[in-house]
């Protein structure tokens, strides 16, 4: 069994990024500069802006943290993004999600200017990506097809599975996996309501999951010499640690980890390749590599 370092592997490719950035600054080129937006105090969202924030530093980008109260109205919010779109010093943003309750996430993300849409949500991007047209890939997916790339995991004509079917994660992951160029797989998407979901993953080279429900991949639903990527992140009480949660994945690591030749753990597994796919994505802003204007 080989663990799938992601935190190494970001460490390595932040790096590479940096030095790209010097290049540029050194050749006279614009910082890179990426925008967050937080509305709302949500512990998880702070943790995770928090950490891109961190990651800019890495990279050699500036980055601008924009905090909305909780209250925030819709056409405020709105404002705040025509904002952004129009500021020519901002490369790329992202608006953190879950947004508030009273505010349409769909109505947000239609008003992010696909060309900064670094987190690759606007429906323009999702479009394109299924296409396998140039475009930002959501970040999670992306980084998830590094790892598979930078480990040189054979994808090629394998049956991948993927559990989860949700905008940012299940169903770009799908896509990527589908792509000839990315994972050339026969795919398989499992979601609440599916009724073979265990035989599907018994017969799985590779199981991608992405559903946020802690320890449901077990030892029984796994072949011997699969691949498992664990994109799940939710939160336990753990009277052991000082925040007194620990992040669980979706997958039985213990008792899943001696049947597969590659396992992510959680955490240090996709959720740092999710960040160093963002800093990549904001990259491509600055240089226009993906849309010119
Ligand atoms: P989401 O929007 O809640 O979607 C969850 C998906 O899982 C849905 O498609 C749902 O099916 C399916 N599902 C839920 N319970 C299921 C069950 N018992 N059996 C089969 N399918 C089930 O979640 P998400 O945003 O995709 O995130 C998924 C997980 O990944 C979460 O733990 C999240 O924190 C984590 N995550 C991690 C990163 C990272 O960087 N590491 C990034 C993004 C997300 P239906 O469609 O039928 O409801």
């Amino acid at each position: 069994m080989t663990l799938i370092d992601g935190k190494m592997t970001a460490a390595a490719i932040k790096e590479e990024i940096k030095a790209e950035v010097d290049q540029r600054i050194a050749a006279g080129q614009k910082r890179p500069h990426l925008a967050a937006v937080l509305v709302g105090h949500d512990g998880g969202s702070e943790a995770y802006v928090k950490n891109k924030v961190i990651a800019c530093e890495k990279c050699g980008f500036k980055s601008s943290l924009i905090r909305l109260d909780e209250d925030t109205t819709e056409e405020q919010l709105l404002d705040c993004i025509r904002g952004l779109n129009n500021d020519p010093d901002v490369d790329g943003f992202i608006v953190q999600l879950p947004l508030p309750k009273h505010i349409d996430e769909q109505r947000v993300i239609n008003v992010i200017d696909y060309r900064k849409d670094v987190d690759g949500i606007h429906p323009v991007n999702a479009g394109r990506m299924a296409l396998g047209l140039p475009c930002f890939i959501s970040a999670t997916p992306l980084g998830i097809i590094t790892l598979l790339q930078r480990y040189q995991i054979p994808t090629s004509g394998k049956k991948c599975v993927v559990l989860g079917r949700s905008n940012i994660v299940g169903k770009p992951m799908a896509q990527l996996m589908l792509q000839k160029n990315y994972g050339d797989s026969t795919v398989t998407v499992c979601h609440s309501h599916s009724a073979t979901l265990k035989d599907e993953c018994r017969a799985a080279d590779i199981i991608i999951a992405a559903i946020g429900r802690p320890d449901f991949v077990t030892a029984d639903m796994v072949k011997e010499g699969a691949v498992v990527i664990d994109v799940g992140t939710t939160r336990v009480p753990d009277a052991n640690s000082k925040t007194g949660f620990r992040l669980n994945g979706d997958v039985k690591f213990n008792e899943v980890a001696p049947k597969c030749e590659y396992i992510t753990p959680v955490p240090g597994g996709v959720g740092p390749m999710t960040i160093c796919s963002l800093m990549k994505n904001t990259l491509a802003a600055a240089k226009k590599e993906i849309y010119s204007n």
